[in-house]
């Protein structure tokens, strides 16, 4: 087991140990959000025929030279309609969007540029070849417009059907187990005892969970006990395809995460040089991949999303940039000098906004790492390289949180 290493050592020690992917195939109707699990190819030209952009006259440009002309009408070209229409010298055909350019026609003229009189169109403003949309100009048949990877956002579905496919061949949910760990553990509405909280760390890394692809199973919080704790890892191992568990991973007597991984699991990495976050430990339990996030709830949070999420994408195959991301990796200007950590990434948190040409950030709360208001009231952390502290006006790398 390797202790006290890089975050870039930890997510290539954790890819060592990835979940297995399967593929299924979905309909289309069913696939938001999904990844991608193929390239997709065209199976029709975008636009499928010359068409119009504007509702008015499909005419030749050269008999709307001057203002003015008058075209005899010859018929209407509907969308939805396979007419075989043709505009000669002089003549005009009414047009709506979408609807299919006749032959002979080489620009529209739109219907507010014109008026009628007596089976004719007169033109009083432009012919514009540009409003007509040609065919193939978007997409060819056969090329690849969304890739392996991707995950299905709003437009990327209306492109899979603009393209032929009603159903989609996509990533497996990877089914992730939640366990929380801690005598002092209570769910949230129910009474308190002395020394009891809420235990609220389940329910924000079980939405971390669904929103990086994979369907998250919680557990309930279990006690600082090894056979409670061997007990509902076996059931995870046996049911789910990883395990997060979260608290009793420090140096505390009680950290029993820690413990059970380094006496009957197979732990690869302990601790990662981050603050906050420092303690979390990777390995497998019964060839399940386990990940023991630190209690505190924020580092629970900080290290799913730098740690467990690029893990999750590496094994979901998912696209770097196109695929489930929870933050982006931006440049941001300091508006109150920033403290780092000696040895440490130091992961503090921001609020980012833009302002003119930059993006500025800045700190207003407590940044204790069991203050869990602190990410809510922020929308970023700072990536603060080990021992740097910033400047007031510096500009430093940081995450951008969704
Ligand atoms: P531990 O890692 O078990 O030493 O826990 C560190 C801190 O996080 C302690 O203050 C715990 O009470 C708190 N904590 C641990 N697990 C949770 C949880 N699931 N929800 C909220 N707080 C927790
Ligand atoms: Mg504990």
């Amino acid at each position: 087991m390797e202790t006290s290493v890089t975050l870039e050592r930890a997510i290539e020690l954790a890819c060592e140990a990835p979940l297995t992917r399967d593929t299924e195939r979905v309909s289309l109707a069913d696939a938001a959000d999904r990844v991608l699990a193929t390239d997709l190819a065209s199976k029709v030209d975008d636009p499928r025929f010359d068409n119009s952009a504007m509702d008015g006259w499909a005419v030749r440009a050269d008999d709307c030279a001057s203002p003015g002309a008058s075209l005899r009408i010859v018929g209407t070209s509907q969308a939805g309609t396979d007419q075989s229409l043709r505009v000669g010298e002089g003549e005009a055909c009414r047009i709506m969007t979408g609807a299919p350019v006749p032959e002979g026609a080489d620009a529209i003229v739109m219907i507010e540029d014109s008026t009628t009189d007596d089976g004719n169109a007169i033109v009083n403003g432009p012919a514009r070849p540009g409003y007509i949309r040609r065919r193939g100009e978007n997409l060819r048949e056969g090329d690849t417009a969304l890739l392996s990877g991707t995950q299905l956002t709003p437009a990327a579905l209306s492109l899979a059907a603009t393209m032929g496919y009603g159903e989609v061949e996509v990533v497996v949910k990877p089914n992730v187990a939640v366990i929380s760990v801690g005598d002092e553990l209570v769910p949230p509405g129910e009474p308190l005892g002395d020394g009891a909280i809420y235990e609220s760390n389940t329910f924000g890394v079980a939405s971390l969970v669904e929103r990086m692809g994979g369907r998250a199973q919680r557990f309930e919080a279990i006690q600082d006990s090894m056979d409670d704790l061997r007990t509902a890892l076996d059931e995870a191992a046996a049911t789910c395809d990883a395990i997060l568990t979260s608290g009793g991973v420090s140096m505390g007597q009680w950290d029993f995460v820690r413990r059970i991984m380094e006496e009957e699991g197979e732990p690869l990495f302990w601790r990662v040089r981050m603050r906050p976050g420092g303690p979390p430990l990777f390995g497998r339990w019964k060839g399940t991949p386990l990940f023991g996030l630190p209690g505190n709830p924020v580092s629970s949070h900080v290290v799913f999303t730098v740690l467990v999420s690029p893990w999750m994408s590496s094994c979901m195959g998912a696209h770097e940039e196109l695929g489930p991301r929870l933050a982006s990796r931006v440049r941001v200007v300091l508006e109150s000098p920033l403290k780092g950590a000696p040895g440490k990434l130091c992961l503090r948190r921001i609020s980012i906004r833009s302002e003119g040409d930059s993006l500025l950030a800045s700190t207003h709360t407590h940044q204790g790492s069991g203050n869990i208001h602190s990410m809510v009231a922020h929308n970023g952390l700072s990536l603060l390289a080990p021992d740097t502290d910033a400047n007031e006006g510096e500009a430093i790398d940081a995450l951008w949180l969704r």
